[in-house]
């Protein structure tokens, strides 16, 4: 099998045998679930219900009119008992919908989507939108607008990721072996909204029961697919060095995607976007993975959103040890909780639950050049780093600060224990504030 990668990147234990052959369990509906009003890349929403109504499952109870935002609806049948600030897990706080569980299980469902390839590729982008659907992979952008290349942008190629590249989440694996159909409906959806001509499915070599299963299904669709093997890397599973390993193209520095003619979509999107399609249900539930040395029992499970992580712990059986450091996502790029009282959003791929910190003591940089090697971006981290720490950061823009994705790779192979992402992490940041005041020179 020939596998295809990027330059750069590094090998990381996966420790995706925690949780890699748990079949996908569905989280019986909580208690009571909240909802932040914001779950996506794009514009908060504003609640279309207020405290005391009775909602139905399924039903849109908040969006808003900007282009880029992807309407909530409620994963439950109940009654909104508060709306204020509550735990976000990104945002540390923000408003929310909290509503209480009654029992009655009423549902409210769309039709089903039949004549995919014959539907207006607006109309889909719309029905899209109506599902609230956004980018599970964790980054939340809305999907409809994903799918919506601007005049004069032809898309020829989507590329349907199902890398799934951080350490200990298999929550992505196990769609891709348990909802194949639903994921190829869903591709159908994206392919003909976008306008592409073919598609591929990029997948480590690691998943090689996902790889198999594909290249039987994907011979019935109605374009041209290929299923792609990758090296097992991280990050595999970053839209430009996916790109660069299936199609060999560059995502020019600040571009996107589409300037080079592709998008690509998760795995996840595309089940949750076909399980509409057939089901009639829009974005009110995902797959996430609980993993970690600290969990009893490690899982994958099928959440509501809005479900809050204490009772997600308790599904486990609780801890074997208590954990010192809590991630949603991935430890690579995962971002660090300080509460349970966190619910799932849209973006959340998993937690994991760590026992160890992680953290080293410093040395001088011995110019090793191993965090040059490592950059999947080709920047050079040792420099960005010092350019942060001297405040210098004119230089740092001129040397691409801004193409960092933040992926922590440098940091890890660093012998010197440097903390170059968070350093390069700084300096993006002010960068950028800068920017937007216009105090760099252009
Ligand atoms: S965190 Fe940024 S600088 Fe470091 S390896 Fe990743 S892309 Fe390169
Ligand atoms: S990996 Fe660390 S020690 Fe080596 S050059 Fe980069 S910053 Fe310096």
């Amino acid at each position: 099998m020939k596998l295809r990668t990027f330059s750069g990147g590094i090998h990381p234990p996966t420790f995706k045998e925690f949780t890699a052959t748990k079949p996908i369990k569905e989280f019986p509906l909580p208690s009571q679930v909240v909802l932040p009003l914001l779950q996506h890349t794009g514009a908060p929403l504003s609640p279309l219900v207020k405290k005391g109504d009775r909602v139905r499952r399924g039903q849109k109870i908040a969006d808003v009119e900007a282009f880029i935002a992807a309407p909530l609806h409620a994963p439950l049948a109940g009654t909104v008992v508060r709306i204020e600030d509550s735990f976000h897990p990104l945002l540390g706080k923000f408003p929310a919908l909290t509503i209480e569980n009654d029992g009655s299980g009423e549902e409210e469902r769309k039709d089903p989507l039949y004549g995919i390839e014959s539907k207006d590729p607006a109309f889909l982008r719309e029905w899209i939108r109506e599902g609230g659907m956004v980018g599970l992979g964790g980054a939340a952008f809305p999907t409809h607008v994903k799918v919506s290349p601007p005049s004069g942008k032809k898309i020829d190629s989507f590329i349907l990721n199902g890398a799934e590249c951080e350490p200990y989440l298999t929550c992505d694996y196990r769609v891709m072996i348990e909802r194949p159909s639903a994921i190829l409906t869903g591709l159908r959806v994206l392919v003909r909204a976008c306008g592409a001509e073919r598609a591929f499915i990029g997948i480590e070599e690691n998943k090689i029961e996902a790889i198999e299963g594909f290249d039987k299904l994907v011979k019935d669709l109605p374009f041209p697919t290929q299923v792609v093997p990758l090296l097992t890397k991280y990050p595999q599973g970053s839209e430009k060095q996916l790109i660069v390993a299936i199609l060999g193209r560059e995502v020019p520095p600040g571009g996107l995607p589409l300037d080079v003619g592709v998008i690509v979509n998760n795995v996840q999107t595309a089940w949750a976007v076909g399980r509409m399609a057939e089901e009639g249900l829009p974005l009110i539930e995902r797959v996430i993975t609980l993993s970690g040395e600290c969990l009893k029992n490690p899982e994958n499970l099928q959440v509501p959103l809005g479900t809050v992580l204490s009772d997600l712990v308790d599904f486990c059986g609780g801890w074997v040890e208590a954990p010192k450091k809590v991630v949603m996502g991935g430890p690579m790029m995962g971002v660090a909780q300080t509460s349970l009282q966190v619910p799932v959003v849209k973006g959340t791929s998993g937690f994991v639950f760590l026992s160890n910190l992680y953290e080293k003591k410093e040395y001088p940089c011995i110019r090793c050049r191993r965090c040059i090697d490592a950059c999947p971006m080709r920047l050079f981290p040792t420099t960005l780093g010092k350019f942060s720490e001297y405040q210098a950061f004119d230089e740092a823009r001129n040397h691409r600060v801004l193409d960092c994705m933040e992926c922590g790779a440098c940091s890890y192979v660093c012998p010197s224990n440097i903390s170059l992402t968070h350093l390069i992490r700084l300096a993006k940041a002010e960068v950028m504030r800068r920017s937007r005041g216009g105090e760099i020179n252009e």
